[in-house]
């Protein structure tokens, strides 16, 4: 049996949500054991592309409509959690995001407007701005978008800090999963048993963790391919979206993604459509037509209005922090500021009733006892 800590907790998951929640956690005192089987690439979280995209996401994605201050303060979120290094914080940039149409798609002015209308910051720029704004952008001379709303993480980098820092908290990591839990106890794929006052779900799409939280059921699997474009392509500037897909500027070379395809979680890379996603690609930067690449696979877990579940489960003992969808990285820090004050029974603030696995309680089958 491993030791108890007065106010223990168990994290299920070491993605993007269970680092930010163990960090969050143990700087409030509680003591905190991290358990995960994978491999630190082995998640969505690390082949995400980091998009910090509060005005972006709630214009492209259907099920983000509307939740542009909430996706903000997620982004702020990240200012609290991350240390400052020579006056900015580790891993993360401020560069905003470049909407170049295509002649079909939303022509920048109407782009504007929306903008505008959800009281987002948005400036027009001609081709020859938005080119000098990302040198070897191909804007086919149409007037683009730009915003500094949107931010970006290097995902590797902040993951690596992010354990860096839980362990320096004393966070304990196990690799291992959980396969059981009731209040006082946790179990552990290897065998062992572990004492825990609390468990977090933060396990993505959890599969084999239905037993433990009936909240889970309501999840299901999105399949994202994402290329990485090792040292080539835009290292820096505004991440460009466009209506065939984005490149997001990495200091280890652009990444272009990515596929949202419903229902699918097999791990399995489609040459088809890394054709298109590069194709996408070089179509805004023509050098990537004959770049190498690496094809990369995630699976986003998704809840049926797109939020993610955020608050304690109808089990005794354990609280959700999952189903983030296409913004993991984006709401980590605020579900781990959510997950905090509910366990300290302190205020939860404005965003934590839209998270709260309880609204699909009709659909969820009934606690055993
Ligand atoms: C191609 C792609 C691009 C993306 N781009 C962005 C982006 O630009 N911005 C953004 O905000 N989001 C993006 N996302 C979404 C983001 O990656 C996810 O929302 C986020 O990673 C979810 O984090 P998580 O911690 O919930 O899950 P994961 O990262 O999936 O981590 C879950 C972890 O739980 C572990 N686990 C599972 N079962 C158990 C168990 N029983 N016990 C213990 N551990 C367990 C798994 O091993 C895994 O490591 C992207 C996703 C994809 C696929």
């Amino acid at each position: 049996m491993i030791t108890a800590s007065p106010k223990s907790i168990v994290i299920a998951g070491g993605g993007a949500i269970g680092l930010a929640c163990a960090v969050v956690l143990a700087r409030a005192g509680y003591g905190v054991v991290l358990a995960d089987p994978a491999d630190r690439g082995g998640n969505a979280s690390a082949v995400a592309a980091g998009m910090l995209a509060p005005a972006f996401e709630s214009v492209l994605d259907p099920a983000s409509k509307g939740l542009f201050t909430l996706l903000r303060a997620g982004r702020e979120a990240w200012l609290d959690l991350l240390p400052q290094e020579d006056g900015s914080p580790t891993g993360l940039s401020q560069p905003g995001a470049l909407w170049v149409p295509t002649p079909s798609g939303l022509r920048a002015e109407v782009m504007a407007e929306t903008f505008a209308a959800m009281g987002a910051q948005s400036e027009i720029l001609t081709p020859i701005a938005a080119h000098a704004m990302s040198p070897g952008l191909d804007p086919k001379g149409e007037d683009c978008l730009f915003t500094k709303e949107d931010w970006c993480l290097d995902v590797t980098v902040v993951t690596e800090w992010l354990y860096r820092e839980a362990l320096g908290l004393g966070v304990e990591v196990i690799p291992a999963s959980i396969t059981a839990f009731s209040p006082g106890r946790a179990s552990l794929s290897d065998g062992r048993h572990l004492a825990a006052d609390h468990l977090v779900i933060a396990a993505g799409l959890g599969r084999g963790m239905a037993p433990l939280a009936p909240e889970l059921a309501c999840l299901s699997p999105i399949k994202g391919q994402i290329l990485f474009f090792e040292g080539a392509g835009p290292m820096q500037g505004p991440a460009i979206r466009s209506p065939a897909g984005y490149v997001v500027a990495r200091a280890s070379g652009a990444m272009v993604g990515a596929t949202m395809e419903f229902g699918l979680e097999d791990l399995t890379p489609d040459a088809v459509v890394g054709e298109r996603l590069r194709a996408a690609g070089a179509n805004l930067f023509p050098t990537l037509a004959r770049a190498m690449v690496q094809h990369r696979v995630g699976i986003r877990a998704a809840t049926p209005d797109g939020l993610p579940l955020v608050g304690p489960s109808l089990f005794s003992g354990v609280t959700l922090a999952c189903g983030a969808r296409r913004n993991g990285w984006l709401l980590a820090p605020l579900i781990a500021k959510i997950v905090t004050a509910q366990l300290s029974n302190a205020p939860v603030g404005p965003w934590a009733a839209q998270m709260d696995p309880r609204r699909f309680e009709r659909a969820a089958p009934p606690p055993p006892h």
